[in-house]
């Protein structure tokens, strides 16, 4: 059995649609996907029907933008109800932030000389979520950078002239709907926060003590070492373990769909929720 519980398409920033993004993952032997699209539930319809015509099962999920101590931090809803009214008015808010930050990401742009982003970051979006991803590829498209990564990190991250500090949801409330809507909270990529040993041990505690009860164990762009770091974390606070490429598709050459490491034996994991 392969899993991967956390991925996107295009209704967030992913370049796959829903329906050949459960495609790649069936031909990458994945039993079990979870689209967590970032604030957005709108690519599950699809997905379910694509999923359920090629034998794959897909989890319903989402994943939350928050804030804690000032810094993003990502929470992945799994197994929820999109049909949830508190997780959906929750995401409302999220996603009216998000336009906002997106018009005045233009207007900073267009100050530093860069006309045209929202513009074109907007009818990259489509009917999906827009994110600093549309911007980043129009900044390459541009000819202002060549990689994506690159782009990050000389105009849409902290300092940079297409950064807007953002306040998200706070993780309480981010975990709250989430389990208004029955699913499982999950800390997303913990060691992406850059966060101290004891940083990350504060982060932990609060998402546990608001009800958090997953860890995104191995992620993607996760190392061996972080592996045994977030899998002695999730055995000391008896959260479960999870795993997910955090894949947007065959462009970022080096988050594939499913090709991920085992989850370590003596981490109790996620699925044991929903199977047997
Ligand atoms: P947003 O939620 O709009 O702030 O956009 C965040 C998204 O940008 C993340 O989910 C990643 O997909 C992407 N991202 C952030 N940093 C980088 C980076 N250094 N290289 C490539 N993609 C990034
Ligand atoms: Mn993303
Ligand atoms: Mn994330
Ligand atoms: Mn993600």
């Amino acid at each position: 059995m392969s899993y991967d519980l956390h991925t996107h398409s295009t209704a967030s920033d992913g370049s796959l649609t829903p329906t050949e993004l459960v495609h790649a993952a069936a031909a990458a032997g994945i039993c079990q996907l979870a689209l967590t699209d970032h604030d957005c539930t709108s690519g599950l319809a699809e997905a379910r029907e694509a999923a359920a015509a090629c034998g794959v099962w897909l989890l319903p999920a989402v994943e939350i933008s928050c804030t804690w101590q000032g810094r993003s931090v990502h929470v992945v809803g799994l197994a929820i109800d999109p049909h949830c009214k508190i997780l959906q008015a929750g995401l409302v808010t999220l996603q009216a932030i998000r336009e906002k930050r997106a018009e005045e990401m233009g207007r900073r742009l267009e100050s530093a000389g860069i006309p045209g982003a929202y513009a074109a970051a907007r009818a990259r979006a489509g009917k999906g979520m827009i994110t600093r991803t549309h911007f980043a590829h129009f900044l390459v498209a541009r000819g202002l950078s060549t990689t994506i990564g690159d782009v990050f990190g000389r105009y849409l991250t902290p300092g940079k002239p297409g950064y807007v500090p953002t306040e998200w949801a706070p993780i309480g409330e981010a975990i709250a709907w989430i389990r208004a809507a029955g699913g499982i909270a999950t800390l997303a990529h913990p060691q992406r926060y850059k966060l101290t040993g004891s940083g990350l041990r504060r982060l932990l505690v609060e998402f546990k003590n608001a009800g958090g009860e997953a860890l995104e164990v191995v992620s993607g762009a996760g190392l061996a070492d972080n592996i045994q770091t977030m899998s002695h974390h999730a055995r000391r606070l008896n959260l479960l373990g999870s795993v997910g490429s955090d894949f947007h598709g065959p462009d970022l050459a080096w988050l594939k769909l499913g090709r991920l490491p085992p989850l370590p034996p003596n981490v109790t994991p996620v699925w044991s929720r929903w199977d047997d």
